[in-house]
C-alpha cells in the first residue's frame, strides 16, 4: 500500500494548485485525478482574471502558485480591466489558448519531484477516529495519508441538461463520481445543489468575422505572474456581436423547452454569469446583449460565444446563434449545456479549508459553492498549504481578510456560507484599497516565505524589488518642496507654506512619473514599473495610514479564537434561536461569530466575557 504525507482529489484548478503548494512546502503528494490528461482543464470559458477574479490570480502566483504563469505562457489576449479607474478596482483579465495553459499547467506538475500524479477514480474516504487516514480507489487499491484535500469541481452527482435529455457527468466527456458522493453524504456533510451553464462552440470558420466588429487587446500586456513581462504567443483579437429581437423571439417561444426553465433542474445558478434564456427573461426591457466571440486557440478553430450559455435544446441553439449578426452561417461544435451538482455548506470547515469534522480532511474549489477557475486556485492554494503544514505537525498557515481578497473569500464561505454560486467581486473586500493586484506581492510573498513555498527564483526577484521600491521611496520622501517649487514644477498646489516631500507630490493629480523623475535622479534611474509601483503605493498612503486602526480592530477580533467544543448552552442569556445558530456554524473566532445571523453587540460580550474565563483560556492554548 502507498503511504504519502497528502493526497489530493482532482486535478481541476483547485487541486493543481493544492498539490503543488503543498509539494512546494516539501510534503510527499500523490494528486489523483480521474483522467492525467484532464489535468488543467478550462471546464467553461478559454479565460482567467477578470475584476476580483484577477486578483485572485495574482494572490496565487505571489505565493508561487501555477495559475499566473500558466496563464501568461497561454495567453492569447491580455487586457486590464477598468483601466480608467484607479488601480484598486483594475483586474487583469487574459483569453487564453486552451491547450496551451493545460500543457503549462501539466508541465509544471511534472518538474515537481515530491509530487506523483496517479490517474484513478476515488470512491471512499477512509476515516478512522475521526481522523482521514486515505483513499480508496475504483480499482480496489487504497493509498494512505495523514491528509487529503478534495476538489471534485462539478463532478459529485453531476448531471448535465441539454432541453429536456440529461445525462450523468461531471462535465462533457466526463462521468460523474457518483460513490464518492454517496460516501460524503453517509459522512454527514451538509449538502446543497448548485447548477451553472456553458454556452455552445462554434466552428470559427463559418463565422462572418467580415461584418464584426475586433477587439484587440491592450497596447501593453499586462501580466499576471510578477516573474513576467511579456506574452509568450502571438496575440490576437475578439469578435464583439449582439443578440437581437429576433434571437430573444426565439428564446421566448422556446423557454418551456429550456432545462433552467422547464422545472427539471433544482440547483441555484450563479447570477452574475446568467444563461441567455435568464437575460431574455430577467432584462425583458432590453432588446440586444452583447456576444465576445472569442477565439479558443491559435490553432483551432473553435470560437467561445461569450454571452450565451444555455441549456435550450440543441434545434433551438442552432436556431437562435443563426438569428446573430456575423453567426448566420456558424455550425456549431459542440452544444451549450447546464450542469447541476452537489456543493457541501463551507461553514462545516476552518479558516485552514480543513473540515471541523474530520482531522486531517480539506475541501477546495467548486465543492464548497463557489464558481470560477480563480475562486477554486486560490482555495486549492490555501488547502494544499495547510494540508501540508498538517502533515508536518507545523502551524496553520491563516488568510486575513485584511490582508487578501484569498482571506476575504475563505471568512466569506467559512462564515457565512452561500445561497447562490459564490464568485469575486472588488466590492467584496472591505479593504480593496490596500488589496490591489499590483502589490499582491508585497503583502503575501512574505506569508510564502514563512510556509516555504516560494522558489529561490522568486525569493531572490522580489527581495530586489522590494529593494529598489525602498530605495526609490527613500529618496522622493528626502527631498522636501516648498509650494513655490511644486508650483515651478507644473503642479497645482495650494500655496499655504507648508513644504511637503516628492513622495507626497508624487501621489497628486496629475503628476506625471516624468516630471518627478526630473528632480530625483534615484527615481529616474529605476525601472519604469518600480517607478509606476512606487506611484501608486503613494496614491493609496493616505488611505492606508486611515484604515489601519480598522484594520488592527479586525485582526483582534480574527485572533480572538473560540474553541471547537465552546458550549454555547452555558450562556444564558443568549437566545435559544442564536445558541442554535451558534452550535450549528460552530464559527471558529469572534469575528466570524459577529457575522451569525442574529448576532447583538451584547451576544458577543456574553461570548467574549466566557471567552476570557480562566477555563475557556486554557483550552484555546
Ligand atoms: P474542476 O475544474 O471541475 O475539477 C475537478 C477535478 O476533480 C477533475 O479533474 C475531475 O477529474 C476530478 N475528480 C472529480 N471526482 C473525482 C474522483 N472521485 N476521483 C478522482 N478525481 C475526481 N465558472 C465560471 O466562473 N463561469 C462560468 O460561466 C462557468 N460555467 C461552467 C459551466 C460548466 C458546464 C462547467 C462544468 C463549469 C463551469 N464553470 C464556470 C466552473 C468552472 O469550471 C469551475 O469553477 C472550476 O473548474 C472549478 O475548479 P475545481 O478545481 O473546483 O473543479
Amino acid at each position: 500500500m502507498k503511504h504519502f504525507d497528502v493526497i489530493v482529489i482532482g486535478g481541476g484548478h483547485a487541486g493543481v494548485e493544492a498539490a503543488s503548494a503543498a509539494a512546494r512546502c516539501g510534503a510527499d503528494v500523490a494528486l489523483v485525478t480521474m483522467k492525467h490528461s484532464g489535468i488543467g482543464v478550462m471546464s467553461c470559458n478559454p479565460a482567467i482574471g477578470g475584476l476580483g477574479k484577477g486578483h485572485l490570480v495574482r494572490e496565487v502566483d505571489a505565493l508561487d502558485g501555477l495559475m499566473g504563469r500558466a496563464a501568461d505562457q497561454a495567453g492569447i489576449q491580455f487586457r486590464l480591466l477598468n483601466k480608467s479607474k484607479g488601480p484598486a478596482v483594475q483586474g487583469p483579465r487574459a483569453q487564453a489558448d486552451r491547450k496551451l495553459y493545460r500543457a503549462a499547467i501539466q508541465d509544471m506538475l511534472v518538474q515537481i519531484k515530491n509530487l506523483s500524479i496517479i490517474e484513478g477514480e476515488v470512491t471512499d474516504i477512509i476515516v478512522e477516529n475521526d481522523q482521514v487516514a486515505g483513499v480508496d480507489l475504483a480499482d480496489d487499491s487504497q493509498i494512505r495519508a495523514r491528509a487529503v484535500v478534495l476538489t471534485s469541481g462539478t463532478f459529485l452527482n453531476g448531471v448535465m441538461h441539454v432541453g429536456q435529455s440529461r445525462a450523468s457527468g461531471g462535465r462533457v466527456g466526463d462521468p460523474a463520481a457518483i460513490r464518492l458522493a454517496q460516501r460524503l453524504i453517509d459522512l454527514g456533510l451538509p449538502r446543497g445543489r448548485l447548477k451553472t451553464g456553458t454556452p455552445p462552440r462554434l466552428d470559427g470558420a463559418t463565422i462572418d468575422w467580415s461584418c464584426l466588429e475586433m477587439q484587440p487587446g491592450d497596447d501593453r500586456p499586462v501580466m499576471f505572474s510578477f516573474l513576467n513581462k511579456i506574452p509568450a504567443v502571438r496575440q490576437v483579437s475578439c469578435g464583439i456581436t449582439h443578440t437581437n429581437q429576433q434571437t430573444h423571439d426565439i428564446i421566448r417561444k422556446n423557454l418551456q423547452l429550456s432545462a433552467m426553465y422547464g422545472g427539471h433542474i433544482e440547483g441555484i445558478g450563479p447570477r452574475y454569469c446568467p444563461s441567455i434564456e435568464d437575460k431574455v427573461v430577467r432584462f425583458s426591457e432590453k432588446d440586444s446583449h452583447q456576444v465576445f466571440l472569442e477565439p479558443e486557440g491559435l490553432d483551432d478553430t473553435t470560437v467561445y460565444p461569450n454571452g450565451i450559455s444555455s441549456s435550450l435544446p440543441a434545434d433551438i441553439q442552432e436556431l437562435y446563434v443563426r438569428s446573430i449578426r456575423g453567426l448566420e452561417q456558424a455550425r456549431i461544435i459542440q452544444v451549450g449545456y447546464a450542469i447541476e451538482y452537489d456543493f457541501f455548506d463551507p461553514r462545516s470547515l476552518r479558516p485552514t479549508l480543513e473540515l471541523k469534522q474530520i482531522k486531517g480532511m480539506f475541501l477546495a474549489g467548486q465543492i464548497n459553492g463557489t464558481t470560477g477557475y480563480e475562486e477554486a486556485a486560490a482555495q486549492g492554494l490555501v488547502a494544499g498549504l495547510n494540508a501540508a503544514m498538517m502533515a508536518q505537525d507545523k502551524d496553520a498557515i491563516l488568510f486575513h481578510r485584511s490582508e487578501s481578497y484569498i482571506g476575504v473569500m475563505v471568512d466569506d464561505l467559512t462564515s457565512r456560507s452561500v445561497t447562490e454560486p459564490y464568485r469575486m467581486f472588488t466590492s467584496r473586500a472591505e479593504f480593496r484599497l490596500s488589496l490591489r493586484a499590483d502589490n499582491a506581492d508585497q503583502r503575501l510573498t512574505k506569508l510564502g516565505l514563512k510556509a516555504g513555498c516560494i522558489s529561490p527564483t522568486r525569493e531572490s526577484a522580489v527581495v530586489e524589488k522590494m529593494k529598489q521600491i525602498e530605495a526609490g521611496r527613500k529618496a522622493l520622501s528626502d527631498i522636501s518642496l516648498s509650494p513655490h517649487q511644486i508650483g515651478q514644477m507644473g503642479i497645482l498646489t495650494s500655496q499655504d507654506g507648508v513644504r511637503r516631500s516628492a513622495l507626497t507630490v508624487l501621489a497628486f493629480p496629475d503628476v506625471s512619473l516624468a516630471s518627478i523623475a526630473g528632480i530625483c535622479p534615484v527615481f529616474e534611474a529605476l525601472d519604469p514599473e518600480i517607478q509606476e509601483q512606487i506611484w501608486r503605493d503613494a496614491l493609496y498612503a493616505q488611505y492606508m495610514n486611515r484604515q489601519e486602526l480598522q484594520v488592527a480592530a479586525l485582526k483582534r477580533d480574527e485572533e480572538l479564537r473560540i474553541p471547537d467544543r465552546f458550549d454555547y448552552s452555558k450562556l444564558s442569556s443568549l437566545s435559544n434561536e442564536l445558541k442554535q445558530k451558534l452550535e450549528r456554524h460552530r464559527p471558529s473566532n469572534i469575528m466570524q461569530a459577529a457575522r451569525v445571523e442574529g448576532m447583538t453587540p451584547a451576544g458577543l460580550t456574553v461570548i467574549l466575557a466566557h471567552l476570557r474565563r480562566p477555563d475557556t483560556r486554557r483550552e484555546i492554548a
